[in-house]
């Protein structure tokens, strides 16, 4: 018989695997300690993960396949995936082995590995998931110092013929509304209600706790919030596409401390773990747009940028720069990050509120991740490792193809400079524009310097004041530096100590 490895993340019941049954196919998936603990996890990821798994394996078995599923708690587990296989190898009599390609690079290398100990034939093929090739990016961008996203995203929509006329030229004329999506989410507005499931899930919740899988983040076992399985993914897409793409593009920056979703689609997870795919997510926002005069240009564009632009391109760079990317270190920056991460236990009403919400539900959006906690750790000079796991461990949508890019590259620059062409360093005039975060804080937005004063406002300083070298020769910056080169010279120490006492207090 062919045995078939089918991943966490290759829940696609549209894949071609599935389309006939076949008596001499057996399936195989498996929970293991290794895919729990391979960094601190936030409860909520590991429930969904294993939820959702376990719901995959009977959608499979009820199509009449063969499935062996292994339970993390299971005797016969070995808990990790390469021993699991070896086991079923030799128990089963199975001449040849089949596995989709895998996104994350560790476990690519180690299938690799794998295939070559084998003494029976083996098959790769495609997750048949995604629009691009992994190594389309690079050949794309050949020879070129720079990715610019905006480049490959006009390509995309090119190719795939995406809100683009007969002649290849942008509907509406403009590629790109992005000036359009960074207006304030107004403090008269209603915030939408949040679009929530509600599981029970104490049963595999007391097996975790029971096998002692460590975690973080806080977890409602018996009333857990997320889709499981495709239907509900597509019912929480629905709901996006009627009730919120509408405003998606115009507060898609918007921070509040009203509401936790706004007006995202929360889809990730369910892309990720491919419960649903970017084609379809793609197809239905067309139909809404076609359909639906609420659903404008601006925010139609805005919502297919991400899935087809920035998905799609992480991806690349990932694919293209791994395995050297996970060790890029920019500014050789090694502290620890802070202990009130993991808490949300800090004066500092920004990152309060964003770490808080991401302990209590395992999700922020973009420009919260990016700008908050993301920032903040840049702006300390923390550690790319660390920022990546905790990255990885408290958002229940994280992988490491998208992580990586989006942590390390974007958030910290790590990579100095391969996916942002300067670091998104921001002080307390950014956070207070974008957000309502410094009315309730008892820091002083509008001070430097002095006890009350906000900590990002002289970090951002000191940032660039000791990264200068490393930065100097960024075009995007010279403004910056200029205003820096003006200021006063004692005003500027000021700026300094401020910034190196709050450091000594961190
Ligand atoms: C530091 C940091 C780490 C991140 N880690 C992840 C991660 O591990 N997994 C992940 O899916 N996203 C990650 N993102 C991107 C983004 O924050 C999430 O995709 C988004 O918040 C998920 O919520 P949503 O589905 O409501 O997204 P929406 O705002 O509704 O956007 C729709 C979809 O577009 C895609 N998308 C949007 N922005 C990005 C982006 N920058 N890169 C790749 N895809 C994007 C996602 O698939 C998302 O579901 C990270 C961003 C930052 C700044
Ligand atoms: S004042 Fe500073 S610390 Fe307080 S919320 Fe605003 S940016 Fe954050």
């Amino acid at each position: 018989m062919k045995l078939r490895l089918i991943l966490s993340d290759q829940l696609n019941i549209n894949h071609s695997w599935f389309q006939t049954k076949s008596e001499d196919v057996l399936y195989v998936m498996m929970e293991t300690r290794l895919e729990m603990e391979y960094v601190c996890l936030h409860r909520q990821k590991q429930l969904g993960i294993l939820v959702n798994m376990r719901d995959f394996s009977s959608k499979i078995r009820s199509r009449g396949n063969n499935m062996h599923y292994i339970c993390l708690d299971d005797s016969e587990n070995e808990q990790q995936l390469d021993w699991n296989l070896l086991r079923l190898l030799s128990e089963y009599p199975v001449t040849k082995f089949e596995f989709q390609e895998a996104d994350e690079y560790s476990t690519h290398a180690m299938l690799q590995q794998f295939v070559t100990s084998l003494d029976i034939p083996y098959e790769e093929v495609s997750s048949e998931h995604f629009f691009t090739e992994k190594d389309e990016l690079g050949k794309f961008f050949a020879g070129k110092k720079k990715f610019l996203m905006e480049h490959f995203y006009r390509h995309m929509r090119k190719r795939h013929h995406i809100l683009v006329d007969g002649n290849d030229e942008p509907v509406g004329g403009k590629w790109n509304y992005d000036g359009q999506n960074r207006e304030r989410f107004p403090d008269d507005m209603p915030v939408p209600e949040p679009y929530v499931f509600h599981h029970d899930l104490t049963s595999i919740n007391e097996m975790l706790d029971k096998m002692e899988i460590k975690s973080m983040g806080h977890v409602n076992q018996k009333d857990f919030i997320w889709p499981v399985g495709r239907e509900e993914a597509l019912e929480m897409l629905n709901h996006f596409l009627q009730h919120l793409l509408p405003h998606f593009g115009t507060y898609q920056d918007a921070m509040t401390t009203r509401g936790w979703t706004l007006f995202h689609s929360r889809v990730s997870f369910a892309l990720n773990r491919k419960l649903v795919s970017p084609k379809e997510v793609v197809q239905a926002a067309l139909d809404a747009y076609q359909n639906d005069a609420s659903v404008t240009l601006p925010q139609v564009e805005g919502f297919i940028r991400q899935i087809i632009g920035w998905r799609e391109y992480m991806r690349g760079v990932y694919w293209n720069q791994m395995p050297e990317y996970a060790t890029k270190n920019h500014f050789f920056a090694d502290r620890p990050l802070p202990a009130f991460y993991w808490t949300g236990k800090t004066d500092m009403n920004c990152l309060r509120h964003v770490i808080t919400q991401s302990l209590d539900y395992g999700w922020a959006h973009h420009i919260q991740r990016l700008m908050i906690p993301g920032n903040f750790a840049m702006l300390i000079g923390a550690d790319p490792d660390q920022v990546d796991d905790w990255f990885l461990g408290m958002y229940h949508d994280a992988i490491q193809w998208v992580e990586m890019p989006n942590g390390r590259g974007m958030s910290q620059f790590a990579d100095g400079g391969i996916v942002g062409t300067k670091p998104y360093a921001v002080s307390a005039n950014y956070i207070n524009n974008m957000s309502d975060y410094c009315q309730f804080c008892t820091f002083d937005k509008n001070k430097k310097v002095g006890k009350d004063a906000c900590p990002f406002n002289a970090l951002y300083w000191h940032f660039y004041h000791r990264n200068r070298k490393r930065l100097a020769w960024y075009p995007r910056l010279n403004q910056i530096f200029a205003i820096w080169d003006r200021m006063p010279e004692d005003r500027r120490t000021a700026y300094l100590k401020q910034a190196e006492d709050f450091l000594k207090r961190l």
